[in-house]
């Protein structure tokens, strides 16, 4: 016999008939409550059993709805029926007791009976209603357990998930979290035996395995690729939508990939959704048929909700580094640049000079018809052509400086502007200065060196961040404005002291700088940096007080034609 569910048989209905079971050894009182119950609007199958024994039987290979069994039996007490200690009955038990058994009825209550009636005329022939009352009672009782399960579940599941929360907001490694992820969900979900996360890396090409239960644990860091056919994880990955498979043996979406083999029985795949794609699946199953409910599905999705912010910020971080290392790295090359176009203006000359010089001693020489040997000359002409090699690399040196090759791509100018910018703010969104992104809602494609525009980003953001350090208002505005002569304008404006109307130009120049530690060199590349681009760099005063920068680039000539999401 199949273990009892311990919720009411759903064919407890008007149309299915009610199995009862009476337990009842006195002929005379059997047949009442047979005739009672003959001609009730719900049908009812009634089975008499004399003895204990009989009963035994009976629910050996049935389970009734309702048993009403007499509490003085040939062979027993009816209240053995009751399992007393071992667990909750099953069905609900209505105990009959004669006139001044009714302590034995108590008893009968305190052991799990629901009912009890003294056993009379009247009474039996009123047992339909108490078998409906009862019924009724058990239906309730039912129902509450299984509510209370389920909220033991769902706080369980809370308990899961604040936990995971709180690791991604500690800070936790990716591969520490997602084994915990792991472990959390087979703890919660019992059912579940195998649970994978994949990750799918930003070359959207490759999947990860990031961590895995069982067998597969000994797989997690291996990489395949997305174009190898496993139909169920590639279609949630270009729907972005899950799927549930109640049979992977029989369903005939997956049926061809070697998943029943690898998954067990029935499973769930679960998109990892970032903002603007899915960054990975969840996948979940079960070596059992396994009926998933609305809590188990909100558990497994609210935590691969978890896991895919704690991807989308890893992917952050690591584009923050390297955005920091290029701008690093291009910072470098334009003050080599600088100081190459300087070094290659100063050095030409003498090296030009030197050239003419031993050019002149050879002619002199000569000149003089054969004072002077032959190996002296040819020692000469080595020197020439040594010079002359040293000036044509000074001379490419200083053609690379002058023109400046720019790598130009499309790009779409907010987020250049505004990630340059989060990079220059650093850590001062939590300092006491107010930043304020105004962006053009039709974001404009920009045909720019992303670095280099950047970098001018940076060094004007990090300026007003500087000018506000002594200021009493701190505000800064970062603005990206379409203009109508197709160019866009960026704008950096803070509420710091200023520039004062002689420095205007001044501030521009090579080495300028009222700061201590500042070397005078940032606002000399932007604007060799906006020009190169065919753009301008000027400053206005910030109405209320501060000083404003602004630089235009021309649009690109393709457009975007949709309207993309403005940062
Ligand atoms: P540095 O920052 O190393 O001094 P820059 O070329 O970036 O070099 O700036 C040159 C000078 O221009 C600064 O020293 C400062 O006096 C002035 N300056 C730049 N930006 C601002 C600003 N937002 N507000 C006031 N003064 C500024």
């Amino acid at each position: 016999m199949k273990p009892a569910p311990l919720t009411p048989r759903e064919d407890v209905s008007p149309q299915k008939p009610i199995q009862l079971l009476l337990i009842e050894d006195e002929e005379a009182h059997a047949e009442l409550v047979r005739r009672a119950l003959q001609g009730q609007a719900t049908p009812i199958d009634l089975m008499v059993a004399r003895t204990l024994r009989e009963a035994r039987e009976y629910l050996n290979h049935t389970l009734p709805d309702l048993v009403i069994t007499d509490i003085r039996l040939p062979d027993g007490s009816g209240i053995e029926l009751l399992s007393p200690g071992i667990s909750v009955s099953p069905f609900p038990v209505i105990v009959m007791t004669s006139y001044g058994d009714e302590k034995m009825a108590v008893e009968a209550m305190k052991a799990g009976a629901l009912d009890y009636i003294v056993k009379s005329e009247a009474t039996l022939n009123d047992m339909p209603h108490v078998a409906e009352r009862t019924l009724r009672q058990w239906h309730e009782i039912t129902e509450r357990k299984r509510a209370e399960k389920e909220l033991r579940i769902h706080a369980k599941q809370l308990v899961a998930l604040s936990h995971l929360s709180h690791q991604v907001l500690s800070g936790i490694g990716i591969d520490a979290l997602m084994k915990e992820a792991v472990h959390l969900i087979t703890q919660t979900l019992k059912t579940i035996k195998c649970v994978k996360i994949l990750e799918l890396l930003p070359d959207r090409k490759t999947l990860l395995l990031r961590a895995a239960t069982g067998g597969w644990s000994s797989r997690v860091g291996q990489t395949t690729s997305l174009t190898h056919p496993n139909p169920l994880i590639t279609h949630v990955l270009i729907s972005g939508k899950r799927v549930f498979a109640e049979d992977l043996h029989t369903d005939e979406r997956f049926r061809s990939s070697l998943l029943t083999e690898q998954y067990g029985h029935s499973g769930v795949a679960l998109p990892l959704s970032g903002r603007d794609r899915c960054l990975g699946v969840l996948w979940a199953s079960s070596e059992q048929p396994w009926t998933m409910t609305n809590n188990d599905i909100s558990f497994l999705e609210s935590t691969g909700n978890t896991l895919a912010v704690a991807i989308e910020r890893k992917e952050t971080e690591a584009r923050m580094r390297k955005l920091q290392n290029d701008l690093l790295q291009a910072s470098q090359f334009s003050t080599l640049g600088e100081l190459g176009t300087t070094l290659a203006h100063e050095v030409n000359q003498p090296i030009t000079a030197i050239i003419n010089y031993v050019r002149a001693c050879q002619q002199m020489i000569m000149a003089g018809k054969g004072q002077v040997t032959q190996t002296i000359c040819e020692l000469m002409d080595k020197t020439v052509a040594e010079a002359e090699r040293a000036a044509s690399i000074i001379h490419h040196l200083r053609e690379f400086a002058r023109t400046g090759e720019l790598h130009r791509t499309p790009e779409a100018l907010n987020t250049v502007v505004y990630d340059a910018s989060r990079l220059a703010l650093g850590e001062t969104t939590e300092s006491d200065i107010k930043v304020n992104f105004e962006f053009s809602s039709q974001p404009p494609l920009v045909s720019i060196d992303k670095i280099q525009i950047q970098q001018v980003v940076f060094n004007l953001v990090r300026n007003a961040v500087e000018a506000l350090t002594e200021a009493e208002r701190k505000f800064i505005t970062i603005k990206t404005i379409s203009t109508q002569d197709h160019a866009v304008e960026v704008q950096i404006q803070d509420t710091g002291p200023g520039i004062s109307p002689p420095l205007n130009d001044k501030v521009f120049k090579q080495r300028f700088s009222t700061k201590n530690e500042g070397m005078g060199m940032g606002l000399s590349i932007s604007r060799s940096i906006i020009k190169a681009h065919q753009g301008d760099l000027w400053i206005s005063d910030t109405p209320g007080g501060g000083a404003t920068f602004h630089f235009t680039l021309p649009l690109s000539e393709i457009q975007p034609t949709h309207k993309e999401t403005n940062n």
